[in-house]
């Protein structure tokens, strides 16, 4: 079903105005790692917008490494990102990680984020196959391109055709990097699935000075879009503040892509 062979021609992964795809104008997808209180989070989404971000990102419910990190507001978190994306006019991204948090995040997002932690987990895979919501699929931090696929295969095979790939970097022997960015994957994968792929520079690097260069190769690479983490006071954040963009580096890094995009 995700495979090219039986399935001529690309999707386009709607989202109110939002297209992911071929043929497209590539997507930034922007916002903080977690939502940390109602001023972060629309701090974050006036960022996002002013910079001509298409969509707003943020996590709710975390999936921290160790239990003594932060782990997210969870449903009060939800409430203050469409708050924040209503504010600023845009549609709103986050991660559920697990069935019983479904109804909550179906009430406020407008696209479902399965993590790399969870891509195998297909209970959860084929409960978001029999929605009606786009997903997006993060690549497993060990996972092949073909058990990547085949993850995105449950999902679709459930009925929801509406899924967009993420490359968010593997787990090998280098540590210099929070992950390696397996840029190859994306015009591998164009050529295997017509499903729509975008990258996530930060999860990849880990490193903010790396984002933007990364964000620039993933669209040469033929990614259909990006996923960075901006926040308003990086070093503040409640997680994931070494890899994330202030609000000038953010509205650098757009108009390096608007100027790149004009190109591809
Ligand atoms: C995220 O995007 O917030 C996240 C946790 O990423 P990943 O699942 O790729 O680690
Ligand atoms: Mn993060």
């Amino acid at each position: 079903l995700v495979s090219r062979d039986f399935h001529p021609g690309a999707t386009i992964v709607e989202i109110g105005d939002v297209r992911i795809g071929d043929g497209m104008a590539p997507v930034v997808i922007a916002g903080p790692c977690s939502i940390e209180s109602v001023d972060q989070m629309m701090a974050a989404a006036r960022m996002a917008k002013k910079a001509g971000a298409s969509m707003l990102r943020g996590g709710a419910f975390k999936p921290r490494t160790g239990p003594h990190s932060f782990q997210g507001l969870g449903e009060k978190g939800l409430k203050m990102l469409r708050q924040a994306g209503d504010q600023v006019g845009l549609p709103v991204i986050t991660e559920v990680m697990r069935i019983e948090q479904l109804d909550a995040v179906c009430q406020y997002a407008d696209v479902l984020q399965i993590g790399a932690r969870n891509m195998q987990n297909f209970d959860l895979l084929k409960e978001v196959g029999r929605l009606d919501r786009p997903v997006l699929l993060k690549r497993g931090m060990s996972a092949t391109v073909e058990e990547f696929l085949a993850a995105a295969e449950y999902i679709v095979a459930e009925g929801n055709e509406r899924v967009v790939l993420c490359e968010r970097g593997i787990r090998t022997f280098e540590r210099a990097t929070r992950n390696t960015l397996d840029l190859s994957v994306v015009p591998l994968i164009r050529e295997m699935s017509h499903l729509p792929i975008i990258v996530d520079p930060s999860h990849a690097t880990g490193l903010r000075s790396l984002v933007p260069v990364m964000s620039k190769a993933a669209l040469v690479a033929g990614a259909h879009g990006v996923m960075v983490e901006v926040h308003p006071d990086p070093a503040r954040a409640l997680c994931d503040g070494a890899q994330s963009l202030d609000g000038p580096a953010f509205e650098s890094l757009m108009s390096e892509l608007r100027g790149l995009a004009a190109y591809l």
